[in-house]
């Protein structure tokens, strides 16, 4: 027998966006739109059904992604976030630990720098009375879905360095780094791993660095 009516699903197109395609792994113009489901009469859609949902397509690789594709940081934004996140949390790791340390600032300023051309001493002078460690969590958590694992370990081990070239990562100075690697999705034991692999490689600290043990691994004293 013959099916002369059936279903059909069109999608009407909505606008477009920038987004980071998955499928080809860069910035892409994605086209957005709402699919509904038609009744077809003779394979001819004639009756518009109930809205199925809405999507992205790719307009390169014509893939089409669920809405929540547009929740994850384009390349231009994530490079945006990631400069921020280097500077604000940079600044932090100095904030927490003893501000007037020249090798410190020296190596936070080279750190900064590299995102944020032309960032200097008198920058960060700044930058230390306007920045408030607490915010640390807004400013990486939209690191936590763009970063590969390996970049945010490069992130945690960068900051550690920092703290480590004022002689030591304080007390604070470590609590900050739980919090930035918690905020990226590293485990504590990660995040302590990291940290304990950059103090090893530092080339002779001028005191031995305190580090805390993670809570409930105290080493018996
Ligand atoms: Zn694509």
């Amino acid at each position: 027998m013959l099916l002369i009516w059936g279903f059909k699903v069109r999608v009407r197109l909505m606008g477009s966006t920038t987004f980071f395609c998955p499928t080809c792994g860069g910035d892409r113009e994605g086209r957005l739109g709402t699919a509904r489901r038609w009744f077809t009469f003779f394979w001819i859609p004639i009756i518009p059904l109930k809205v199925v949902g809405e999507l992205v397509q790719c307009s390169t690789c014509q893939t089409r992604f669920e809405p929540s594709v547009l929740q994850r940081p384009t390349t231009a934004s994530l490079s945006e976030v990631l400069s921020n996140a280097v500077r604000v949390v940079t600044v932090m790791v100095v904030r927490t630990g003893d501000w007037s340390l020249p090798a410190m600032r020296s190596a936070a300023v080279g750190d900064v720098a590299v995102v944020v051309p032309g960032y200097d001493d008198a920058t960060l002078e700044s930058d230390l009375a306007a920045v408030d460690p607490a915010w640390a969590e807004q400013y990486v958590a939209p690191l936590a879905d763009g970063l590969e694992v390996a970049g945010k370990e490069r992130f945690v081990a960068d900051l550690t360095r920092v703290a480590l070239a004022g002689g030591t990562v304080t007390d604070d100075q470590r609590r900050l780094l739980d919090t930035v690697g918690r905020t990226l999705g590293l485990t504590p034991a990660h995040i302590t791993g990291i940290v304990a692999s950059v103090v090893a490689a530092s080339p002779s600290p001028p005191r031995p660095p305190a580090i805390d043990p993670p809570a409930g691994h105290a080493p018996p004293s």
